[in-house]
């Protein structure tokens, strides 16, 4: 019984380190600090990016983007009226 237990938790444990070297082995997002473990990264300014803080950076970008164009866009047209 306890042999059996034991065997499954060297089992266990095995997978569990097998689980780490993977994981080792992965590429660590530079927003997030994990290691990415999906098939696909996003190589960004910033370095690697799993797709969750790729997504978060791309809303930050384009919100700056669509911002500097307001600004632009108000300078273009702005008139003062009379
Ligand atoms: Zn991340």
């Amino acid at each position: 019984m306890t042999q059996h237990y034991d065997g499954n938790l060297a089992a266990l444990e095995a997978h569990d380190r097998a689980m780490d070297a993977w994981l080792d082995s992965r590429p660590v997002c530079t927003c997030c600090q994990e290691p990415i473990q999906d098939e696909k990264c996003y190589e960004t300014e910033r370095g690697l990016m799993c797709e969750w803080c790729a997504k978060e950076y791309a809303l930050d970008l384009a919100e700056e983007f669509v911002k500097d164009c307001m600004d632009d866009w108000r300078q273009d047209t702005e008139r003062y009226i009379e």
